[in-house]
């Protein structure tokens, strides 16, 4: 046994090159990164993570720091399933959901790190070892970008090797929103992909006026049309229109993901490991997904979402995400001929760059 001997937690307040804007969560300034780094005795380390859009990474941090560490000292790193659960138990009444599946996601992804250090495996091989690349597609933040910023950031998108392009939606008026996806659509073609996110918000009719709307322009998914929670909402928008919906950022716990597979009629899941749990909650998450026939799809943290996507058989996309964690560590997202790249390193893959993050940081 390798018992876990300290476990250290970091935030970082990482600037943003531009103000991002999407329809629910507003303007982002700053991503923040909460670190979690764990040795063992040993003398193994792994360091794991979550972020956050700006705001809510301090109350991670404490719950890290005074509920989930303490837990963990003195137990054994190589657990990682039993310890998955006990974190679940130990902050359920609080924490159920939210910020606690944002921290035990990040001490998830350091004991994943560790075990493929310890067992000389990438992660694409210990999560599931089908391959070790995947499809991916740009996931705009452009909801406040004039068209004309708009147009060339998708044909920035196709000029770094991409053929696939999600915009947000969500103006003040639906008309925009189509001229916005119509110009979009003329500029990729008619073979790239390209899909539509309204950050959930919209009522389930106006999401059935939109998708209907959008129908023209063969998107491949309408992405949060709705409050995530309202899962017959989206059950009721798939019945009365055509567009495929896709959603799973915002579930949290695998009681959530149960009810969106089972209830909302979706087409694509896109749970993100650092708020559903880490690798363990990914993979529980993808299982459910697939049980289900929908395609297993991710969001946000590219870097890490590769070698899960890419371990598993009829992966879905990977969304490369404008928050640019990945700029941040030693090995920024490979793209090969329009598929990315998982790492072979031993361990999750993903090693922060320290100095780079200390230069940037711009605490509270
Ligand atoms: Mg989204």
């Amino acid at each position: 046994m390798d018992k876990i001997k300290s476990i250290q937690s970091k935030l970082f307040r990482v600037p943003l090159a531009e103000t991002l804007v999407d329809a629910k969560h507003g303007a982002h300034t700053h991503f923040e990164l909460i670190t979690v780094t764990i040795e063992t005795e040993q003398g193994l380390i792994g360091t794991g993570y979550t972020y956050t859009g700006g705001r809510g990474g301090q109350a991670v941090l404490a719950m890290l720091e005074y509920d989930l560490a303490p837990m963990l000292i003195n137990q054994d790193a190589a657990a990682i399933d039993v310890l998955y659960d006990e974190m679940q138990w130990h902050i359920h009444y609080v924490g159920r959901g939210g910020i606690a599946s944002f921290a035990i996601s990040a001490v998830d992804i350091a004991l994943w790190d560790i075990q493929g250090i310890r067992t000389e495996q990438a992660l694409w091989k210990m999560a599931g070892g089908h391959g070790k690349t995947c499809k991916a597609y740009c996931g705009g933040i452009d909801l406040n970008f004039p068209l004309e910023k708009l147009l060339d950031n998708v044909k920035g998108y196709i000029a770094d090797g991409f053929n696939a392009v999600k915009i947000k939606i969500g103006q003040p008026e639906l008309k925009t929103d189509i001229e916005r996806i119509e110009a979009v659509r003329n500029v990729l073609g008619e073979d790239r992909a390209f899909m539509v996110d309204a950050n959930y918000a919209l009522s389930v009719d106006q999401a059935i006026t939109a998708a209907n709307a959008f129908h023209p322009y063969n998107l491949l998914w309408f992405e949060e049309p709705t409050i995530p929670d309202d899962y017959f909402g989206y059950a009721r928008i798939a019945a009365q229109t055509k567009l495929p919906l896709a959603m799973g950022e915002n579930l949290h716990t695998i009681q959530e993901f149960e009810l969106a597979c089972n209830h909302a009629s979706l087409s694509f899941l896109q749970p993100d490991a650092s708020n559903c749990g880490g690798i363990t909650g990914w993979l529980r998450a993808a299982k459910l997904g697939q049980q289900a026939r929908l395609s297993v799809c991710s969001h946000g943290m590219q870097e890490l979402h590769v070698s899960l996507l890419a371990s598993q058989a009829d992966a879905g996309w990977l969304e490369v995400h404008s928050f640019p964690i990945d700029q941040y560590t030693h090995r920024p997202l490979v793209v090969e001929q329009f598929q990315a790249v998982a790492s072979d390193e031993p361990g999750s893959g993903v090693q922060f760059n320290w100095e780079k993050l200390d230069s940037v940081h711009q605490p509270l």
